[in-house]
Formats: C-alpha cells, sequence, structure tokens
C-alpha cells in the first residue's frame, strides 16, 4: 500500500530507496548518538541530528497542538518535512493551526492522509468506528499512514514528554524505533508543558487556540474532551473509555 499525503511546498518528501542508508547502519547510529549525548540540551540533540542526517532524510512529527518542535528543528533543519496526519476528525483550530505553521515557519507541510476517507471506513465497518472500536480506528487512521510515510525517512522528530503521563516517564532522546525502521528523536523530551508554552511566546510559534479553552492535549475531536485545570492534560483523550494512547509512540 503506498501512502496518500498532500505536500505544501516544492520538491519531493523523504528520501529514496538507493539513498537510505540500512537498518543496521541507522541502529547503530542511534545507539552511537544515545551514548554520545547523554541527557544533552534540546539544541545539542538537533544539532547531533545535522551532523549525521541530511534535511530530506528528516522529519517531524507535529500534532498541531503548537509548532514549537517544528520551530526549533526547522532553525537548523530549514526546509524540513513536518508530517501532520490528517485524520478527517480533527478540529477546525488544528487546521488553521496547521495553515498557520505553512504560513510562517521555514518547513514544508506533509498532510498524511489514512488510506480510507471517513465515508469510506464508515462503509467498511460501520458509522463512528472511534466510539466502538478505538483502537481500530487509530490503526486505520494514524499508526499505519504514519508507518507508511515514515519508510521514506532515516530520522523522524517527535514532541513526545515525559510529563505527558506515566507511560512516558522514561522517554530517551535518542532511540531506534524497531517497528517503523528509524532512528527516533525527542528533543523536548525533558521539558514541561509551561516550557513549550514559554518557548511558544518568545518566539512568537503558533499554537492551537484550543490549548487556551481548556484542550492542553489535542487529538480527533471526536476524542478529545477539555479538561479542568489541575486535571491529568491528557485525561480528556478518550475520556469515557480505557485507551490512553494511539498506539503511534507505543
Ligand atoms: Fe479515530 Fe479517535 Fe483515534 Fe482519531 S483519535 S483516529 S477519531 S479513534
Amino acid at each position: 500500500i503506498a501512502v496518500s499525503k498532500r505536500t505544501t511546498g516544492t520538491g519531493t518528501t523523504g528520501t529514496t530507496e538507493s539513498t537510505r542508508r540500512s537498518p543496521d547502519a541507522l541502529r547503530a547510529l542511534a545507539a552511537a548518538g544515545a551514548a554520545e549525548l547523554g541527557e544533552a540540551s534540546v539544541d545539542e540533540v538537533i544539532v547531533w541530528v545535522t551532523r549525521n542526517f541530511n534535511t530530506d532524510a528528516a522529519a517531524v512529527a507535529c500534532s498541531m497542538a503548537d509548532a514549537v518542535l517544528p520551530h526549533l528543528v526547522s532553525r537548523q533543519l530549514p526546509g524540513v518535512d513536518v508530517l501532520f496526519l490528517d485524520t478527517g476528525y480533527h478540529f477546525a483550530e488544528t487546521h488553521t493551526t496547521r495553515d498557520d505553521v505553512a504560513r510562517l515557519l521555514p518547513v514544508r507541510i506533509v498532510d498524511v492522509l489514512p488510506e480510507q476517507s471517513v465515508a469510506e471506513q464508515d462503509a467498511a465497518h460501520g458509522a463512528d468506528l472511534f466510539g466502538r472500536d478505538p483502537n481500530l480506528c487509530c490503526a486505520l487512521r494514524k499508526v499505519e499512514p504514519l508507518h507508511l510515510v515514515l519508510a521514506g525517512y532515516e530520522v523522524w522528530f517527535t514532541g513526545v514528554r515525559r510529563d505527558e503521563a506515566p507511560t512516558r516517564a522514561n522517554t530517551p532522546l535518542i532511540v531506534w524505533d524497531e517497528r517503523n525502521g528509524l532512528v527516533k528523536v525527542n528533543p523536548v523530551a525533558a521539558w514541561s508543558f509551561d516550557e513549550i508554552l514559554d518557548y511558544a511566546r518568545q518566539h512568537g510559534v503558533p499554537v492551537n487556540p484550543l490549548l487556551g479553552r481548556g484542550y492542553p492535549s489535542i487529538g480527533c475531536a471526536p476524542c478529545t474532551k477539555p479538561v479542568a485545570a489541575g486535571d491529568d492534560p491528557r485525561s480528556g483523550r478518550w475520556a469515557s473509555l480505557a485507551k490512553t494512547e494511539c498506539g503511534l509512540h507505543l
């Protein structure tokens, strides 16, 4: 299955099969980077990537809750691809933020699309799959499309932070991503939510207006509720279900 995507910008996305290094070479590079950097700063981590990868081999994953990670990375890798999982279920504010990022930052937005539209998924699985089998819905609309698009890169950046959830408390700065077969870099792993907001304010970085309306964690509209001040920031995601993760970072 080929990944479906739209790009905002020029040129082709990702690397080609012939220029991509082998999984063994990339796995060794991830291990060397983790050993070399230890608990390095955000900028030191990104500089390590610039020394070891070409811009077209790198991608930044962004939910469009804020554009801090694309801003941090694009300062040192201008023109980098920013992957936005366009599930078909996003808030209007999330799309507006995506458009602001495309307009204001030196990045190329790649809208990563599921194989099926929402209407096609409804026809195949019944309406509102998110309410009956959210794991399957996330697999179809997020996990699999991301897996397919990452095959075109050697390294991806994520905005995962240790303070987001107990399951993320040990997030490393650099790690080999076995499932997707490339190096995974989490430069802001040690940052707090307040540090993200402070950075956005200081640098005029676009943020999703929903962040200021009680949504500290923003996913698809049917699966994201506002939370009360002081509550677990991810408690609004799949709020009435046992599910806490979409599966992208397991
Ligand atoms: Fe489906 Fe909800 Fe997952 Fe979005 S967050 S892909 S709507 S289950």
